[in-house]
């Protein structure tokens, strides 16, 4: 099974390109921003706990998120591969998500790193929060969500990085021209 770590900030075009990603490569999606978005939606007791992270723009608990991606893993045995879009966001998620993968002889196989800057994410997501309804797209929150990428979820870059696992690629730009690349690193390593 092929994992896939897609990487990058809040508006990188992360949940665009695994989009395509799923359309090419009939992988599975696990986003964990979508997964605490149903659970919040449907009023479950993990919904209820991630809401006072969420909306707040922070980070859920390692543990309660820990626990939940290895839930969500566990529901694809026969994906060809499986994207993993907003997770790891800290070095124990990294840690954690290789004791899970390791216990069935199995790795992160690539880190696909989208890079924009901290301008562009803002006026994107200024866009997005237009259509979005997303309570956590409010202009406080979102300055507290980009804060926790450029000072805590990049910290994950340097683990993955000694195991030679990140592939960075231009995230501003056409999607397709965005695409083409994030294509070739998935078939270089696939
Ligand atoms: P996203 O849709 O990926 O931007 O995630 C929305 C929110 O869900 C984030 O701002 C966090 O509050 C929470 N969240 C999603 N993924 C994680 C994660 N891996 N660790 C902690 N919190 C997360």
């Amino acid at each position: 099974m092929f994992y896939l770590v897609v990487f990058g900030p809040p508006g990188a075009g992360k949940g665009t390109q695994s989009d395509k990603i799923i359309e090419q490569y009939g992988f599975a999606h696990i986003s964990t921003g979508d997964v605490f978005r149903v659970n919040m939606k449907e009023g479950t007791e993990l919904g209820k706990l991630a809401k006072k992270y969420i909306d707040e723009g922070q980070l859920v608990p390692d543990e309660v998120t820990i626990n939940m991606l290895k839930d969500q893993v566990a529901k694809y045995p026969e994906a060809k591969g499986i994207i993993l879009d907003g997770f790891p966001r800290t070095v124990a998620q990294a840690e954690a998500l290789d004791s899970i993968l390791g216990e069935d002889d199995q790795q992160v196989n690539l880190v696909l790193k989208l890079e924009v800057t901290e301008e562009e994410v803002r006026s994107r997501i200024e866009e997005r929060r237009k259509t979005s309804g997303r309570a956590d797209d409010e202009a406080e929150t979102v300055e507290r969500r980009i804060n926790e990428y450029f000072k805590k979820t990049v910290q994950v870059l340097p683990y993955y990085q000694a195991q030679g696992k990140v592939v960075a690629v231009n995230g501003i730009g056409d999607i397709d021209t965005i695409y083409a690349q994030v294509s070739e690193a998935i078939d270089v390593k696939l």
